[in-house]
């Protein structure tokens, strides 16, 4: 049997990857979800005031409620209207009602007047000894503040505790957001110990890339639907594989992308059946890196592999997943970035385009370059930075301005 070797772009450029994986994004999805789930969900549909707020003229002040005439002074109490509980009577003319901070205003009445500028009578009555300035004084109106119909957040807003409170006080209980995009991990390797072992062997290592990734995918507003260890072995690599096909939409996995014996992870992917659409990218860390994608009937499953080194994987998953994980949730999908002065010269004298770790001394206002570049050294990543494009022979200079583009969580 012969078997036909589909071709793939290999040892592509770092903008060749962003557009292929760009083109191959799959479309957003979206559900109804309740206000009290909705912290941090973004919006795709605009959203109107079901009802006014207030929902009733209520009073602005502790004082009395009366129908105000100017030469009216003296008013008979004739109840009281608190939060909670109203008054339910209608007040006549030179009547007043006790009235409390946000409590509705009784009928026949417009004007509060403040405790303070009343005195009491021995019969209990009340006399203004400062005239209220206008009718309709400390009373708040129905719908003064948002009336019913109007526009309260557009589409695409981020919700914020502010918003949840806002949209409690005016009843609207569900609206759409985008879904959160479901994702899988597979760590392959057969070093890999749990990071908790404590009978771990002198050869393992502690696997470390799993609560990174999953730190970033939560990060991203993301949801992980599927998590496992599979160890280097083809069969196993694919059933893993199959399993994550059944549960998410995107998966990755860490390690196992490189061109060792014992690496399965683009065998695997051929096997079950998906496109290769590229392996290798002109960067370090991370060159290894692959993508690719199956249709199964109308879905698409995208499959980013990311190499196991935990410097590469932050790297390959900050540059290229987030932002993709980002906008498929309505999130603002570009790079963050910062701009500061380089402490040191540094120079990039291979031929990949070399993203170094940095990162940024508030107190002396510079930008560093961390003496561990190893990709398997995470320890220069620990502090708030981010990476640093330095392309083939390019030489920065100490002193001068360099963009660094932030790790996800800064
Ligand atoms: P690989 O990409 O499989 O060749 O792995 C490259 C390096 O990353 C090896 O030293 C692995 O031991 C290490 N590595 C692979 N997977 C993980 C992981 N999940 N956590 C920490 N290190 C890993
Ligand atoms: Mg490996």
């Amino acid at each position: 049997m012969t078997k036909t070797i589909i071709d793939f772009p290999k040892n592509i450029s770092i903008t060749e990857a962003q557009e292929i994986i760009s083109n191959n994004s799959i479309e957003p999805s979206f559900e109804t979800i309740e206000l009290s789930a909705s912290l941090d969900r973004i919006l795709a549909e605009d959203l109107y005031a079901p009802e006014a707020l207030p929902r009733y003229d209520n009073s602005a002040m502790d004082g009395y409620a009366i129908n105000w005439e100017p030469e009216n002074k003296k008013y008979k109490i004739v109840g009281e209207s608190h939060a909670g509980y109203p008054f339910e009577g209608i007040c006549q003319e030179q009547e007043a009602v006790r009235i409390s901070t946000g409590a509705q205003i009784p009928q026949g009445t417009d004007t509060v007047v403040p405790i303070e500028n009343i005195i009491e009578l021995a019969n209990g009555d009340i006399e203004l000894v400062i005239e209220p300035k206008k009718k309709g004084q400390h009373l708040r109106y129905k719908g003064e503040e948002i009336e019913k119909g109007e526009l309260l957040l557009r589409k695409m807003s981020k919700i914020n505790p502010a918003n949840i409170a806002l949209l409690a006080s005016l009843g609207l209980s569900s609206f759409k957001v985008y879904a959160k995009a479901k994702l899988a991990i597979i760590l392959s390797g057969s070093e890999l110990a749990d990071y908790n072992d404590i009978n771990i062997k002198t050869w393992q290592i502690r696997e470390s890339n799993g609560l990174m990734l999953s730190s970033l995918i939560t990060k991203a507003n993301a949801t992980l639907s599927f998590s496992t260890k599979v160890e280097d072995n083809l069969e196993a690599t694919k059933d893993q594989l199959n399993e994550a096909l059944n549960k998410a939409e995107i998966i990755l996995f860490s390690g196992g992308i490189s061109v060792g014996s014992k690496d399965f992870v683009m065998r695997a992917a051929q096997e079950l059946g998906f496109e290769i659409l590229f392996w290798k990218i002109k960067q370090k860390p991370g060159k290894p890196m692959m993508f690719a994608q199956k249709k199964i009937g109308t879905q698409t499953k995208l499959l980013f592999a990311l190499p196991g080194n935990p410097v590469s994987s932050l790297f390959c998953f900050s540059y290229y997943c987030y932002p993709m994980i980002s906008k498929l949730q309505g999130q603002n999908d570009s790079l963050q970035k910062e701009y500061g002065i380089l402490k040191e010269n540094f120079t990039n004298n291979s031929g990949n385009i070399n993203f170094v770790r940095a990162s940024i001394d508030r107190n002396n206002r510079c930008i560093v370059i961390d003496q561990k570049q190893g990709s398997h050294m995470l320890s220069a990543c620990i502090k708030d930075g981010g990476f640093i494009q330095v392309n083939p022979g390019e030489e920065l200079k100490a002193g001068e301005r360099v963009e660094l583009i932030l790790f996800p969580w800064i």
